[in-house]
């Protein structure tokens, strides 16, 4: 095989996914000189997670200038923290401004991709076939909905859905609203309802720690800078303190008992003492976990929205679901128009329900038979060429998964470079790398604090958190560069 150091521009990718990462991916290549891309979108539109949740209230609880591609600054963000509309605004620009509709093939879903003499093929619902030398998965996590297991839940003569599939065409002013689950998602629905609905009852099944965030708009003076000055924008964009804080919000996962970890317990535990009066509502509201168990709450205003008259915390446990409204365990029922189960996502799922078989066969229900594996959270042994973005085990906490996924990309794009300059055909990690990395990313995700005793959507089958253990700087450092000895490449 010749091996040269101009890449062989004409390498066909595919693409799976067109939302923050599909993106993000396509933009790379292109720059790169590639053009023999498709990217398959199950849906409509671009924009992923942001194109599926609009709920009221949606927002990211990133620094908008933080929530950006690094290279795409974006002057214009509205307030401190991006709301959702304006996140998926800020995606569909990306996509005009890099001329990637002529690379997206809607409404395709993917449903099949098999390695087979030496490349991927694909076919997607519609029947159409593609071939593949690289695959990139950006399937997105939070994708599949859950939906709870409470009986009676059809028999509901008023409206109900999942946050994922909010139904706009359903009156909320006046109306008795329920919102099952009180993550991030629950509790930014209850604060955008509150003054809206003549009911909001929120039904709490286990407290939640609530960091308190400010978030104000920018002036019209703060937008023109940030649109003169590029050094501004810049510097906005890679704001030291915030970077600063992503460190040492990381250190503390890794280790509950760094100082690291005490100053946020200390910060949301002074929140939760000098924001809720009612003695009996404080003791509801005040979980018996540690903080930062589950992923943190960040809320501008969630305690002083519970206490408001027309809003009400529910923390007797359902029973179960009836045609006037919700019945609680020791009998009451009450009655609501609209039931919305913000009761998360199958965080297991990745780009299934695909069939994924790789080398020889092996299909990702055997390969991930323990539950999802990958190598440094990209990719699995005998999926040759095949490349998760915010795959398993990846970083996840209260900061930007763009800047997960970019340096993610240029770890990969060296992997697609070998391929691309007949270094070799086929580039998959060895199975032992993967154990070897799997053992210890186990054994250090079982001390973080996220393993410190509560449930959440970190957590695998057997409770383990199923997430990237150590520093944000340590991933930064081993995203550098492959360590090729633990790959196995094949011409
Ligand atoms: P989540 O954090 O998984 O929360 C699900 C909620 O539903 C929990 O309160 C859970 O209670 C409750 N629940 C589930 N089944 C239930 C049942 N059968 N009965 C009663 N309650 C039930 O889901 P999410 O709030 O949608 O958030 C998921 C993730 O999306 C977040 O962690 C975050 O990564 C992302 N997100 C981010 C932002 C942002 O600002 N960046 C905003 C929204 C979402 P238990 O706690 O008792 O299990």
């Amino acid at each position: 095989m010749a091996t040269t150091n101009k890449p062989n521009l004409e390498l066909r990718f595919v693409i799976i996914g067109a939302g923050m990462a599909g993106i993000l991916s396509s933009i790379k290549l292109l720059e790169s000189g590639y053009t023999n891309i498709t990217i398959y979108e199950k849906a409509d539109k671009v924009g992923g997670t942001w194109r599926e949740n609009t709920y009221p209230g949606l927002t990211c609880d990133v620094p908008s200038h933080a929530y950006t591609y690094s290279f795409e600054p974006n002057p214009d963000w509205t307030r401190q923290l991006p709301p959702g509309a304006e996140i998926q605004e800020y995606f569909e620009r990306m996509t005009a401004k890099y001329q990637l509709e002529k690379l997206i093939h809607f409404n395709e879903e993917i449903t099949r991709c098999e390695f087979l003499e030496g490349s991927w093929q694909l076919e997607t619902a519609g029947g159409t076939d593609d071939r593949a030398d690289v695959v990139i998965a950006a399937t997105g996590v939070l994708h599949h909905p859950s939906y709870p297991k409470i009986k009676g839940i059809d028999r509901f003569a008023g409206d109900v859905f999942h946050s994922a599939r909010w139904d706009h065409s359903v009156p909320l002013d006046g109306k008795r609203i329920a919102i099952i689950g009180n993550g991030s998602t629950g509790v930014q629905i209850v604060s955008a309802l509150a003054g809206r609905a003549s009911q909001v009852t929120h039904f709490q099944r286990t407290a939640q720690w609530i960091m308190p965030v400010e978030n104000p708009l920018f002036s019209e003076e703060e937008k023109l800078a940030f649109r003169t000055d590029k050094d501004l924008l810049h510097r906005t964009r890679n704001d030291q303190t915030y970077i600063a804080n992503v460190q040492r919000f990381t250190e503390g996962i890794a280790n509950p008992n760094s100082a690291e970890m005490k100053e946020i317990e200390d910060v949301v535990l002074a929140n939760l003492e000098s924001s809720v009066k009612d003695p009996v509502l404080k003791e509801q509201l005040r979980p018996s976990y540690r903080a930062a168990c589950k992923r943190l709450i960040f809320s501008p205003d969630y305690y002083e929205v519970i206490q408001q008259s027309g809003v009400q915390l529910e923390t007797r446990a359902i029973e179960g679901i009836e045609e006037l409204g919700v019945r609680l365990a020791d009998g009451e029922l009450q009655e609501f128009d609209l039931i919305v189960l913000a009761t998360g996502f199958r965080a297991d799922q990745f780009m299934r329900p695909m069939q994924l078989t790789g080398r020889n066969g092996t299909t990702l229900e055997q390969a991930w038979s323990h539950g999802p594996r990958a190598f440094r959270s990209i990719s699995i042994p005998e999926f040759p060429n095949f490349y998760m973005l915010n795959g398993p085990s990846g970083p996840v906490g209260n900061f930007s998964l763009i800047d997960v996924v970019e340096l993610q990309w240029d770890y990969i794009a060296q992997l697609i470079e070998l391929v691309a300059t007949g270094k070799c055909k086929q580039v998959s990690p060895k199975q032992d790398a993967l154990d070897i990395y799997e053992q210890e990313r186990v054994e250090a995700a079982k001390k973080t604090i996220f393993g410190s005793g509560c449930k959440s959507w970190y957590l695998d089958d057997e409770g383990v958190p199923a997430t990237w253990p150590w520093s944000y700087q340590k991933f930064v450092d081993v995203m550098k560069t492959p360590t090729l000895d633990d790959y196995d490449l094949r011409s």
